[in-house]
């Protein structure tokens, strides 16, 4: 028989109890659904680096259509790049058919990337800073902050930039919650960290002027939506051991939402002829 804990106290309590009888809160095991949220949000899986993964795999996957397809940006290094029909089919940020009722597009855009340096470039960021943000606010937070941020910075670059595809806004948000955090902790460490991220912004903002074609909105929506959060989310959530059931919960529901975004994604490339 398992044993069930209250989420906000662990007190021992009933599977369904309606009500935990030490600290009064609704609902405290959960519906018996803790012992799977555990192992879901094991903290022996980084959520960053199996996202990083994820980003390269999926990029190899659409080179390797493109190719067969015979839809690649051009020769040499652009052989690996996917071409924009790919691109679209995909699920890239394109703002027509956002407005024509693809919601879906702001999210399966963060998955994509035109080009090797540009996956490169992603990669290598979420590798360096998603662990940490990790660590600080928890993998659930993580997971939140990563799509809230690649989302709003898809809706803030949307009247500037027709067609985007990329992670950088959801990667210039975990800049922007390094930041936050640097705020909330305050003290010298805190000052450290706010200084380091301003300064990755100060390098993200020099790049973005400086290359051609970069959405500068995106990143810096990104990084303002995950500033917020930074700032919003408690980071003595974790040093008291582990995060809530609500911010779980809420990983769990960006989780469906990214697969919903995929599967309808699939559905409107084999249903439309483009
Ligand atoms: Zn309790």
């Amino acid at each position: 028989m398992t044993a069930y804990v209250c989420g906000r106290c662990g007190s021992l309590v009933e599977r369904d109890a309606r009500r935990c009888v030490s600290c009064g809160r609704p609902w405290p095991a959960l519906f018996g659904l803790r012992p799977a949220l555990d192992r879901v949000f094991s903290p022996h899986v980084s959520f960053a680096k199996t996202l990083a993964l994820t980003l390269v795999v999926i990029y190899l996957a659409m080179t390797l259509v493109a190719q067969k397809t015979g839809d690649v940006a051009g020769g040499g290094l652009e052989r690996f790049t996917a071409g924009p029909l790919t691109l679209v089919r995909f699920g890239a940020m394109y703002d027509k058919l956002f407005y024509a009722g693809d919601w879906w597009r702001p999210i399966t855009a963060c998955l994509l990337h035109a080009g090797v340096l540009h996956v490169l470039f992603n990669v290598v960021a979420l590798f360096q800073i998603g662990p940490l943000i990790e660590y600080i606010y928890g993998p659930a937070r993580f997971t939140v902050m990563f799509l809230a941020s690649g989302v709003a910075g898809y809706l803030a670059g949307l009247p500037f930039l027709a067609f985007t595809v990329g992670a950088s806004g959801a990667i210039c948000g975990m800049v922007g919650a390094l930041i936050g955090y640097g705020y909330q902790r305050g003290g010298a460490y805190g000052e450290a960290a706010r200084r380091q991220g301003i300064q990755w912004l100060i390098y993200v903002a020099l790049f973005g002027f400086l290359v051609p074609g970069v959405n500068n909105y995106a990143h810096f929506g990104g990084a303002a939506a995950g500033y917020l959060l930074g700032r919003v989310f408690d980071i003595r959530q974790m040093n008291r051991g582990r995060e809530s059931d609500g911010a779980r919960l809420a990983a769990l529901v960006c989780m469906a939402l990214v697969l919903a975004a995929c599967g309808l994604a699939a559905y409107s490339t084999l249903t439309t002829d483009r």
